[in-house]
């Protein structure tokens, strides 16, 4: 019987016995590897009873066995509904009341703690350790390798992605099979993906980016993946030299930058070096073509949508932008207020359509039709501009907007100004309570080291940084405040954390 995810991704790999997986100090797995294992997940999510549409939430170390877990969910018609390895047993409770999963897969460890909570919910408890051992491998061992699936249609869930939930509750993205399957098709097109790659993954499979745009992409290529826990520069300068793509968050790029042994030589093999998931400095794009030759190709998309916008394959990568619409997916930059299309270069709200978009909220109808226009529409909540040659800019989330006296500021413009004066690593800006303004601008600053072999800083000067701003920033921009930190806050998916830094000068009142 048809099922969409697993016929495309899978079902042609049936006989199939190249690498998919290469590991670190193990045994390589095989397409076969994969198939044989997720073929008895399947068998197991069937004896226990757990039926199509069921959710299944995992919070594990990355491993080939969450993959393949990930994949027997989608044999079995299954909901994976994969966990931040980061989230509290507090946290955990929030998802597994929320979602009601029929089966929670953990670590051995957090096991004791999280049954309770399983159980109290009719949850039943497997684990899941990341050598790939637990009660989970144990149980599906003697059981018969499944080969045929449920049937599951385009519009039929195959996974439940909580968001960040930096404001309020996460909430549950519902994502069906035709959603994943169309942009694994179109990536996969549009970056020119082929058997013969081999992509250096070293990001979280708990997230979009190195679940779906990673592993499906390659899944529909037939190629392979170096499958490394997490990043780490040593891990990467090693197996660089081994493959011809990369995927990554900024901070991969930015780690790697700051190591003297990232050159032109250690690189010119490969293909194509992408990032997303958070924006990447126009000045790291800059720096890494000008160390290696290399132009990283930057795209966007988000958790309800998959990817939504890239950077061109063949044409100008334009540092700072996300390039254009990906084929199949439309977006447009509108007014907040009137909902009319703004012109180029002109701020706005972002929102996107395509069969990439999400099905909704898990259990939030109301929230769902809030984030959706009446033509069908998902209000990313981003803010963007469309710059006159077509290239999209993200600026920011809406919610990060400032407003001072009744005026808008994006703290994009103040940031890229900060950045670019000297001694200055990154910096972030946000708002504090301000006497007679309502919120006034708080810069908050990171210094560069003083070389990569050194970690000491180079100082920051100030009074120069406050001249640069009031001689380019109209006054209601000018930030009110400066601070210096040693690093910004950022989460697993190396975004910055605004939410925390908020918080942090909240009680700074400003005059
Ligand atoms: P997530 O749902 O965790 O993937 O986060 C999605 C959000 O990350 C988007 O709504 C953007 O705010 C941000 N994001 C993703 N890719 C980019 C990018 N290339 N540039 C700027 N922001 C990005």
């Amino acid at each position: 019987m048809p099922n969409t995810l697993y016929d495309a991704l899978i079902a042609p790999h049936h006989s199939n016995q190249y690498p998919l997986f290469r590991l670190k100090d193990k045994t390589d797995w095989t397409y076969q590897n994969l198939i044989q294992a997720a073929g008895r997940y399947a068998s197991l999510l069937e004896s226990i009873g757990t039926k199509p549409g069921d959710r299944v939430a995992v919070q594990v170390q990355k491993s080939v066995e969450a993959v393949a877990l990930y994949i027997g969910c989608v044999q079995q018609g299954c909901v994976f509904l994969p966990l931040n390895t980061a989230y509290t047993p507090t946290e955990v409770e929030y998802f597994i009341g929320d979602a009601k999963p029929a089966l929670f897969v953990c670590d051995e460890s957090a096991e004791t703690k999280l049954t309770p909570i399983a159980e109290t919910n009719n949850c039943k408890v497997l684990t899941l350790n990341s050598d790939g051992a637990g009660t989970l491998s144990q149980q599906a061992q003697s059981l018969p390798v499944k080969l045929d699936s449920q049937a599951r249609s385009e519009d039929d869930l195959a996974a439940i992605l909580y968001t960040s939930g930096t404001t309020g509750r996460s909430k549950g993205a519902m994502l069906s099979h035709g959603n994943l399957l169309s942009n694994a098709i179109t990536l996969h097109k549009y970056w020119q993906f082929t058997n013969k790659d081999v992509l250096l993954h070293g990001l979280p499979i708990y997230h979009t980016h190195g679940l779906f745009v990673a592993t499906n992409t390659i899944l529909l290529a037939g190629g392979s993946c170096i499958f490394l826990p997490s990043f780490n520069t040593d891990d990467f300068i090693e197996y660089l030299p081994q493959s011809t793509t990369m995927m990554g968050v900024p901070t991969f790029y930015t780690r790697l930058l700051s190591d003297d042994r990232l050159n032109k030589d250690l690189v010119s093999h490969m293909r194509l070096f992408i990032s997303g998931s958070a924006p990447l400095l126009a000045e790291t794009h800059v720096e890494f073509e000008s160390r290696t030759g290399q132009m990283i190709l930057e795209r966007y998309g988000m958790t309800e949508t998959n990817m939504n916008t890239s950077n061109p394959y063949d044409g100008e990568r334009r540092a700072g932008t996300v390039g254009f619409e990906l084929p199949g997916v439309e977006a447009r930059v509108v007014d907040p207020e009137s909902r009319e299309e703004k012109p180029a270069d002109e701020i706005g709200v972002l929102e996107v359509r395509g069969d990439n978009v999400f099905k909704g909220y898990w259990q939030m109808p109301e929230k769902t039709a809030q984030e959706f226009t009446s033509d069908g529409f998902f209000i990313t909540g981003d803010l963007a501009k469309r710059d006159s040659d077509g290239y999209l800019h993200i600026v920011g989330r809406d919610k990060d907007l400032i407003i001072s006296g009744g005026f808008n500021i994006y703290p994009k413009e103040i940031e890229l100004l900060l950045d670019d004066q000297p001694g200055v690593l990154e910096s972030a800006v946000v708002a504090a309570p301000h006497t007679d303004f309502g919120e006034g601008v708080v810069a908050i600053l990171v210094a560069q080291s003083k070389s990569h072999d050194n970690n000491s800083q180079t100082s920051i000067d100030i009074e120069s940084i406050k001249a640069a701003a009031s001689e380019q920033l109209a006054k209601f921009k000018q930030p009110k405040e400066y601070v210096i930190v040693e690093s910004l806050p950022r989460n697993s998916m190396g975004k910055v954390q605004k939410n925390v830094l908020r918080e942090q000068v909240k009680d700074t009142f400003l005059l």
